[in-house]
């Protein structure tokens, strides 16, 4: 075991994307477990799209980060040695490491084991964070029925390319995703069963939405906000509905963006636009994994996951959720 804990903290707030000054690499002591406490070794991290939105000094629904402080992030660690009889050496344990490669974890500090049975990687991707945004978003607050004629953006990204099977499983008459360049866009609908892809680096959404939406939306699962927000909002169906999952278009900018002008649409089509967060759905997290666990079993669903070596390498496994530069759900191995 190596005698130093490398952590890389938050040095200074980015304007835009994460650039070298926005964080430090340090080492520090390895912390030492407590009474009841266990020390772990981080090895693999969760890489989302909200790290970049804690690390504004603004309100939201975790506090910011605080300079100096570890950035913060789900994580996966193994028990390396413990005082506690809830955990032995091995066990592998989900819970808040941050970007560092020891933490000291126990149940009091929110750490769980992995699902049964469940690989570490699956345990962040199809039955993680964003396996389980996908399914209560679509089914909780979207009420996906049969028929339906389902868009969703990000549609390549972890969150999304769920959506989509999930919303082909529950009998969806059309699912639509909406990414960047031809390749993700063939994926989804080679490899992952999507009906149609609209590529919004390439193509016009509005007049494509048109095309393969002549009827409108029923459900769209919204991971983007801006611009395509505001196309599918013109594109709706009487009694349309809106997710609203995810607005990462303006998490890199500062200041209040662009409005969106097709609200009014909501009121024409008696439509209905519900933002979520998967926190309040953390009790119920059994049941989707459930769920997943089937489906995976049936071969009904896959899981896409884009793998970044070396803890050293975070801040630029974040900035690929920016750029696009990822297909599927970002983990750091460390
Ligand atoms: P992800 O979809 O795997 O990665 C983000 C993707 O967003 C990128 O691959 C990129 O794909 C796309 N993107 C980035 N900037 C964009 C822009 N300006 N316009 C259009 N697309 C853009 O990430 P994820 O972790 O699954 O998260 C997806 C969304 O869900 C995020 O908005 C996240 O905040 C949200 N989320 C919400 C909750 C919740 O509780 N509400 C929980 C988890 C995640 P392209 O190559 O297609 O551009």
């Amino acid at each position: 075991m190596a005698d130093r804990n490398r952590r890389m903290v938050l040095a200074e707030r980015p304007t835009g994307m994460v650039d070298e000054s926005t964080v430090r690499l340090e080492e520090v002591d390895i912390p030492q477990p407590g009474a009841g406490e266990a020390l772990a070794r981080v090895r693999y991290i969760s890489i989302d799209p909200t790290i970049r939105t804690w690390m504004d000094d603004a309100p939201g629904y975790l506090p910011p980060i605080a300079i100096d402080e570890v950035v913060r992030s789900g994580g996966i660690v193994e028990v390396v040695e413990s005082n506690s009889e809830q955990h032995k050496p091995g066990d592998l344990l989900f819970g808040f490491s941050g970007w560092q490669d020891y933490v000291i974890a126990s149940a009091a500090n929110g750490y769980q084991p992995l699902p049964d049975g469940v690989s570490p990687t699956l345990a962040l991707s199809l039955f993680g964070i964003t396996g389980m945004t996908a399914y209560f978003g679509l089914i909780d607050v979207g009420k996906v029925k049969e028929g339906d004629v389902v868009v969703v953006s990000g549609a390549a990204g972890a969150t999304g390319s769920t959506v989509g099977q999930i919303a082909k499983i529950k009998g969806a008459a059309k699912v639509i995703g909406i990414a960047g360049g031809p390749e993700k866009c063939a994926s989804i609908v080679d490899d992952l069963g999507f009906d149609e892809a609209i590529d919004y680096k390439n193509e016009n959404v509005s007049a494509r939405l048109r095309e393969a939406a002549p009827d409108g939306i029923d459900l769209f699962f919204d991971n983007v906000g801006g611009a395509i927000l505001d196309a599918c909002l013109a594109q709706l169906a009487l009694r349309g509905r809106i997710v609203l999952c995810g607005a990462i278009a303006s998490y890199n900018e500062s200041g209040t963006g662009k409005g969106i002008a097709n609200t009014s649409n909501l009121i024409i089509k008696r439509a209905r636009m519900e933002g979520f967060l998967i926190l309040d759905y953390f009790d119920r997290l059994d049941e989707g994994r459930a769920a997943v666990a089937d489906w995976l079993g049936e071969g009904k669903i896959k899981s896409s996951e884009h793998i970044v070596e070396g803890l050293e390498n975070a801040p630029d496994a974040l900035n690929l959720l920016f750029t696009g530069g990822n297909t599927g759900k970002v983990i750091v191995r460390v």
